[in-house]
C-alpha cells in the first residue's frame, strides 16, 4: 500500500522537509513488535554524537547519515533505548511491509572527540551539524527529514530523563515516543514547540528585520514562539506589534518547517499589515524596515547593491519571502 508522500507543496521545499518514512505510530506500544524490527538484520542507524549526526560517504561519493549495524556497533550505539523513526518506503514511494527497512536513531557512546580525532587520521565517519548539513545540500533531501526527526527525539530523551510530576527516573517506551514513570505511573510526550514565522507585508512592500547575531547583510522575516492560550494569527499579530510596533490584520497559513534545534514547528504565516510606522523593539532587533518587491528580489537573488540577502534557501524565511516577492 502506498504510504501518502505529497511533494508538490511549499513546506515540502524547505529543509528538514522530504521525510518519507513510514512511521507507522500504531504499533509502537507492541514492545515484542519492536524488539523484532530492532533485530531486523538490514535495519539504518542514524547515529548522533552529541548533538551532531554521524556522516559517511557512500557509494558514488555521496554522503550518507544513515548506517548499518556494523557502524551502529563499531561507534558504541546506545541501543539500549534506541527511537525507532520509521520505515524506508524507498524511491517508489510504496510500502512493502514486511520487506521494508526500519530506521533506528540511537546516540553513540563514542564521545565526538574520539570520531573527530580518527576522521583526522583518514578515519570514514564526520560530524557535521545540523545548519552547516541543510546548508550545504550534501544529504539527500529524505535522509534530512529523518535526521531532524531522531535530533527532536534523541535531545528529548536526553532532557527528560526525570519525570516531571513525581522527579523519579523515568524509561521510554512505544519505541522512543514516550516515557513512563515507574514511580508514580504518569505517561510524558515527546514535545513540539510551535513558533509564528510571518511575512508582513504593505502592497507592494515587505517588513524584514535583523537581529545582531544574523551574518552582516542579512534580513528575515519576524518570528516568535507562539504562547499557551495563543492561535497562530493571534501570536503574528502580537510578535509583530511586539518587534516592530506594525498592527496587522489578515493572517493566512503557507507553510511549516520541522527545526531541529531541538523541537521547533515553524509555522510560515504572510500577513497584511494595517499600519506603516515602525516602533522597533531594540532589544529583539538591530534593524526593522520596508523592503520594495524589486529590493527583495535582489535580496533573495544576492544582487542587492548593498550585499543584503534574505536568509538562506533552507530556511522558512526564504521561502516566505520568494512567495511573496515571486522571484
Ligand atoms: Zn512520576
Amino acid at each position: 500500500m502506498p504510504f501518502p508522500f505529497f511533494a508538490d507543496e511549499p513546506s515540502a521545499r524547505v529543509g528538514f522537509a522530504g521525510n518519507r518514512l513510514d512511521r507507522l505510530s500504531e504499533k509502537r506500544g507492541d514492545a515484542d513488535w519492536f524488539a523484532r524490527q530492532l533485530a531486523v538484520p538490514d535495519a539504518r542507524f542514524i547515529l548522533y554524537a552529541g548533538d551532531r549526526p554521524v556522516v559517511s560517504l557512500r557509494d558514488a561519493g555521496r554522503l550518507t547519515a544513515t548506517h548499518d549495524r556494523v557502524v551502529a556497533d563499531r561507534l558504541g550505539a546506545d541501543l539500549a533505548a534506541p527511537v525507532l523513526l520509521g520505515f524506508d518506503t524507498g524511491s517508489d514511494l510504496a510500502t512493502d511491509l514486511p520487506g521494508a527497512t526500519p530506521w533506528f536513531a540511537a546516540e553513540t557512546r563514542l564521545p565526538p572527540e574520539a570520531i573527530e580525532a580518527e576522521e583526522r587520521e583518514g578515519g570514514p565517519f564526520k560530524l557535521i551539524d545540523l545548519r552547516s548539513l541543510a546548508m550545504q545540500g550534501v544529504l539527500p533531501a529524505h535522509e534530512m527529514g529523518a535526521i531532524a526527526q531522531a535530533r527532536s527525539l534523541l535531545g528529548w530523551h536526553e532532557s527528560h530523563r526525570f519525570c516531571s510530576r513525581c522527579g523519579q527516573p523515568s524509561r521510554p517506551a512505544a519505541a522512543g515516543y514516550r516515557r513512563d514513570c515507574p514511580a508514580c505511573g504518569a505517561q510524558h510526550f515527546p514535545r513540539t514547540d510551535p513558533v509564528a514565522i510571518m511575512m508582513v507585508t504593505d502592497g507592494e512592500n515587505c517588513l524584514l528585520g535583523r537581529q545582531a547575531r544574523f551574518a552582516p547583510g542579512m534580513y528575515s522575516c519576524l518570528a516568535g514562539f507562539i504562547e499557551p492560550g495563543e492561535t497562530i494569527e493571534a501570536a503574528v499579530r502580537r510578535e509583530t506589534w511586539e518587534e516592530a510596533g506594525i498592527e496587522v490584520g489578515r493572517v493566512t497559513y503557507h507553510a511549516s518547517q520541522p527545526w531541529p534545534m531541538v523541537s521547533t514547528l515553524m509555522i510560515g504565516c504572510l500577513a497584511e499589515a494595517v499600519t506603516t510606522e515602525i516602533r522597533r523593539d531594540e532589544e529583539e532587533l538591530e534593524d526593522c524596515r520596508w523592503f520594495s518587491r524589486a529590493e527583495t528580489r535582489a535580496m533573495l537573488d544576492r544582487t542587492h547593491p548593498d550585499g543584503l540577502f534574505a536568509a538562506n534557501p533552507y530556511a522558512i524565511a526564504w521561502h516566505l519571502v520568494r512567495a511573496w516577492a515571486g522571484a
